[in-house]
């Protein structure tokens, strides 16, 4: 007998079918004998709806009061799962992120979770009961309901399967696991039968949203294996795990796209010492997570820096970019949120040269012009117009021939 960590998306808890659904296949997982912890997030669209409904009320609508009313949104699925599944003969009890334990910092809208206190979860589990999770959510460190950052749900499945030492953490979605490319974009896209925590690492960072980014800082740091499957057809999905010394790496296993992000350009700004470690200060001190960033041969001591960060962030950066142009008497910036970023992630790109040069070809030979790029040992990233961002998407999957083999 094991222990089991099932979390379900929004899609698969969106109606009362998916959730009387949800509910046989977690009683029938208790019934073979494991324990089951389940983590819900909040039904199909309800967290957009609960943000659009905070815009139509207040012009910035934010901080505490936000997640107060985001954190209803998973409250009201784990109390519907949770009837489901006693409806059906199984003993289960519901916990909101606070009850399960889940401490957080008092960052509100993106706390990190500082310690997961799992007594009562472990308490009912003894008890034979199956605990049912509000997922995306906890309690900060000075006694506030705060949410975990869009995608959370995922990160406090992955927490509470650390902190109970779960077999698996499996995370239940719209699609059969993780694919070679974002299905909706490259219909023959490839479902990955594995995934290493470093490659996955990489994906969820650049826009592969299957998982989010934390959930898989925390299934790395704390070697819990991720099995991504889908509640539709519950077929066997992709496994995240340590890579598998005994296999030949792909190298290229999947290429990710990511269009949610801005770019500031700072013009002619004085080119010497402490002038980027200023600037870079200012805005990690707002909060704002930069991420690429590039500067420019200098031309006359002066030169232009350009970096990348959330288009959400664009408004508070440009309050602390109007303050650096003053004070380091650059001549502006500039800011433009019609790109997107399309990224190739494979751990045998370490071993392989030459997929930088194939991944600017393919896109030369579209037409798409890039406008950035980046790199780490196993991922190349290259941001271009927003309008280009599928088409490139298609032209990776293509080049580097990922698609479905033919039957
Ligand atoms: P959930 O509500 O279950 O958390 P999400 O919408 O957060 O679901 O994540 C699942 C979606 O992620 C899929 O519907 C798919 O469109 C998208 N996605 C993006 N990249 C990938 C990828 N490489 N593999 C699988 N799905 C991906
Ligand atoms: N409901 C939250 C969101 O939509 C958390 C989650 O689904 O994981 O972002
Ligand atoms: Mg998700």
């Amino acid at each position: 007998m094991g222990l089991v960590v099932q979390k379900y998306g929004g899609t698969s808890v969106a109606d009362p079918d998916r959730i009387r659904a949800v509910a046989d296949h977690v009683a029938r997982t208790r019934r073979g004998g494991d324990d089951v912890v389940v983590v819900v997030s909040a039904m199909g669209k309800t967290t957009d709806d609960l943000i659009r409904l905070a815009h139509d009320v207040a012009r910035h609508p934010g901080g505490r009061e936000m997640d107060m009313l985001l954190t209803s949104g998973e409250r009201i699925s784990m109390a519907l799962v949770c009837m489901a599944v006693e409806d059906l003969g199984v003993p289960a009890i519901s916990f909101t992120g606070s009850q399960a334990g889940i401490v957080t910092d008092t960052a509100h809208g993106r706390a990190k979770i500082l310690e997961v206190r799992a007594d009562r979860i472990r308490q009912a589990l003894a008890e034979g009961k199956v605990a049912i999770v509000a997922g995306f959510q906890g309690v900060s460190t000075d006694r506030d309901i705060t949410t975990l950052g869009r995608g959370g749900s995922d990160t406090t499945a992955v927490a509470l399967a650390a902190a109970l030492g779960a077999d698996v953490c499996e995370i239940y979605t719209d699609v059969e696991g993780v694919y070679s490319a974002d299905p909706r974009v490259v219909p023959e896209a490839r479902k990955l039968a594995h995934v290493s925590f470093d490659e996955m690492l990489e994906m969820a960072a650049t826009g592969g949203r299957v998982l989010a980014l934390r959930s898989v800082e925390f299934a790395r740091n704390y070697g819990v294996p991720v099995h991504v499957r889908s509640s539709f057809t519950w077929a066997p999905g992709t496994w995240v795990t340590e890579e598998d010394p005994s296999m030949e790496q792909a190298i290229i296993s999947g290429v990710t796209h990511d269009a949610s992000e801005a770019k500031i350009t700072i013009e002619q700004v004085p080119d010497r010492p402490g002038i980027a470690g200023r600037m870079f200060r200012e805005l990690a001190d707002a909060g704002i997570n930069v991420d690429m960033i590039v500067q420019n041969v200098s031309t006359a001591g002066h030169t232009d820096i350009s970096f990348t960060l959330p288009r959400d962030d664009v408004a508070r950066a440009g309050a602390v970019m109007e303050k650096i142009v003053v004070e380091t008497e650059a001549s502006g910036f500039r800011t433009d949120d019609r790109i997107g970023r399309v990224s190739l992630v494979g751990a045998g790109m370490k071993t392989n040269p030459g997929v930088a040069a194939r991944m600017f070809e393919a896109l030369a030979a579209e037409g798409i012009n890039i406008e950035m790029i980046s790199t780490s040992t196993i991922r190349i990233s290259c941001v271009v117009h927003e309008d280009d961002v599928e088409r490139a998407v298609r032209a990776l999957h293509r080049a580097f021939g990922l698609e479905e083999a033919a039957p």
